[in-house]
């Protein structure tokens, strides 16, 4: 075998989500082949995992990984001023190598909190499949598609989008291409059901921002007549294969539509509080059936890629929002970062869990730790006291990626000077440098 993880307390995320106490898992040409108290044999990489807990890699279901460039540079304003006055401005500024300096970075920050796999959506995709490959991590990565800007921008995207799909089909297993058709008010019909036809042809996901906003739905509501996942509902664009970003207002009508069709949430819980975009009904989701995942969003409106905090953050937020502290448990939660989002991406048969047969993507978190003791209830603890930093070992598809807490793809102060030096000569070409205390200097 290449990979024995010896003696810990494997939480497995099964249908029976077991919480196994000494056990050892193996993993052979990137897949889990044993799970069991004792495993004999010889390996090529051998992990004590006293004192650790094993578990499933943290899937992260919506992300825009290049926005760790944008860290820090805009706060405390609502959307879309956000959008309109800091964020679009630089964006429209951005080359390929602002993305691959963004997301290499991006990916260092998610592997480094236990984040094996992560949902993205981004311009200039080839430059975050890049940073994924030479990083180590998996990446789900979607064409953005919109028209906002006219019929030629869209026929413009689908054409590089229908060339990605062909192109990545076959690659690398940890490379996977979704269309992103960025939200129903940027996207005209025509494009969305376009969008639709081409996921059905590729048997491939479809990753859409959805009601993020109060603002956006008024907007949207005045515009078509109805709200938005009626109307996606009424042309015939959704189904199981689309994983719906935000979703935090909708009624109870569309719920029900969403768990008629299968639609999946991406729940950004710090996004939505920093943008002040309100709360997603999480709890009734659950009730309803409906599939939840967790994301962190963009660096730019979070301002970590740390789905630990996410998973805290998700379960408090529900709980002081109804004034209910039995609203969404830990191990609901948890779910939500694991299992859940694997089935959000229809990647459940491969990921999410530990199981025989599964790709091995496992992360170790360190108990010894004070935080972490006593150790009266793992599953509470990953949730409610854990943070990113205590994962201190990560494998990506058998791969070991981190160990003892070092990188072995990657050098992580390399990676950070060059995206020092990206987000300077980026927002000095959007004339914005004066707003960022990086400078030349500090470089
Ligand atoms: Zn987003």
């Amino acid at each position: 075998m290449d990979v024995l993880i010896k003696d810990g307390i494997v939480v497995t995320m099964d249908k029976e989500r077991r919480v196994l106490k000494n056990f050892s898992l193996a993993i052979e040409d990137g897949v889990i082949v044993e799970i069991a108290r004792e495993i004999k044999g010889e390996a090529d990489f051998v992990i004590d995992a006293r004192n650790k807990i094993v578990m499933p890699g943290l899937i992260n279901t919506h992300t825009h990984a290049a926005m760790t460039l944008f860290r820090g540079s805009a706060d405390d304003l609502p959307l879309m001023r956000w959008l309109q006055e800091e964020i679009w401005p630089v964006e429209a500024k951005l080359e390929p190598k602002h993305v691959y300096a963004g997301s290499l970075l991006a990916c260092l920050e998610m592997l480094s909190s236990g984040i094996t796999c992560f949902n993205d959506m981004y311009y200039h995709l080839e430059e975050v499949a890049r940073s994924v490959l030479e990083s180590g991590i998996r990446g789900v990565l979607s064409y953005p598609l919109l028209d906002i800007g006219g019929e030629e921008q869209g026929r413009r995207l689908l054409k590089e989008a229908e060339r990605g799909l062909r192109e990545y089909a076959n690659k690398d297993s940890r490379v996977r291409v979704f269309l992103g058709p960025h939200a129903p008010y940027t996207c005209s019909k025509e494009l969305l059901l376009k969008a639709r036809e081409l996921a059905e042809k590729h048997s491939t996901g479809i990753h859409i921002h959805v009601s993020e906003t109060e603002e956006e739905v008024e907007g949207f509501v005045k515009d078509k007549g109805k709200r938005p996942f009626e109307y996606l509902d009424e042309i015939g664009f959704l189904g199981e294969n689309v994983l719906a970003a935000h979703a935090v207002h909708v009624s109870g009508r569309e719920i029900e539509i969403m768990k008629k069709r299968g639609v999946k949430v991406a729940h950004n819980p710090v996004s939505n509080m920093k943008l002040a975009a309100g709360v997603a009904p999480v709890a009734d989701y659950v009730k309803a059936g409906v599939t939840v995942s967790l994301g962190t969003d963009g660096a730019a409106s979070n301002n970590t890629l740390d789905l630990f905090q996410e998973m805290k953050t998700c379960a408090l937020l529900q709980k002081v929002s109804r004034g209910d502290a039995s609203a969404v448990p830990a191990q609901v939660v948890l779910e939500f970062a694991t299992i859940g989002a694997a089935k959000a991406l229809g990647l459940d048969r491969e990921i999410g869990s530990l199981e025989v047969g599964k790709r091995g993507d496992v992360i170790l978190v360190d108990l010894q730790r004070p935080n972490l003791r006593p150790l009266s209830n793992p599953v509470s603890h990953l949730v409610y006291a854990a943070r990113g930093c205590d994962v201190c070992t990560v494998i990506v598809d058998g791969r070991v990626v981190i160990h003892g807490g070092s990188f072995r793809t990657l050098d992580i102060a390399e990676v950070c000077r060059f995206a020092e030096e990206e987000a300077l000569d980026l927002f000095q070409k959007a004339g914005k440098a004066e707003k960022l205390f990086l400078s030349e200097e500090v470089l």
